[in-house]
């Protein structure tokens, strides 16, 4: 990947380059976060496990009622968004008694928590459809668009808020970064 920056667009790679590129004009323009909020206003008020454990099982009601029961729905401190787990999906297998159950979680990493409520349904979404398809592929993205007919274009937002808040994080914009990591600063 050829991104000319200094910002590590690590959660958009794949895209194609035009539409790096833009990204990368936003972030120069500090108008990258502002451009997602703008896009996705709305927050959600899903924030106990309960209440997200509502929120999966309505979705899955409405969309996947074939799909086996969900034992248990989370939000996890653990996962790591630079793992590329947003979410999980198992099928964890516990013995009771003398018989052996299949039980089937979702746990969403708890940024979610602040994320727009359109992300929300977008990773949630994603994680319904891997209880019926386990890899990323053809079928996978097809059930993901039936649930979400924007889903394309909400995982793309989703990872253009995710590098907007690790600039944030970072203290702002695409200042400093270009010596620690060795690579030359931003053009200007
Ligand atoms: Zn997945």
């Amino acid at each position: 990947m050829s991104t000319p920056a200094c910002v590590d667009l690590k959660y958009l790679h794949g895209y194609p380059p035009a539409l790096l590129a833009q990204v990368q004009g936003l972030i120069d323009a500090g108008r990258l976060a502002g451009a997602v909020a703008q896009r996705h206003p709305e927050a959600h008020a899903v924030r106990t496990e309960r209440a997200l454990y509502d929120y999966v099982c309505e979705l899955k009601a409405r969309h996947m009622k074939s799909a086996p029961p969900l034992a248990k729905v989370a939000y996890d401190p653990h996962l790591h968004v630079l793992k590329n787990a947003l979410g999980t999906h198992t099928a964890v297998s516990r013995v009771q008694g003398t018989q052996l159950k299949a039980k089937r979680e979702i746990r969403i990493a708890v940024l979610f928590k602040e994320a727009p409520a359109d992300f929300l349904r977008m990773i949630v979404v994603h994680e319904l459809a891997h209880l019926k398809e386990r890899e990323h592929g053809k079928a996978f993205y097809a059930l993901c668009r039936y649930m979400e007919p924007d889903y394309h274009q909400l995982e793309f937002d989703l990872r253009l808020w995710l590098t907007a808040r690790e600039l944030e994080d970072r203290g702002g914009a695409s200042l400093g970064t270009g010596q620690e990591n060795g690579r030359r600063p931003l053009p200007r």
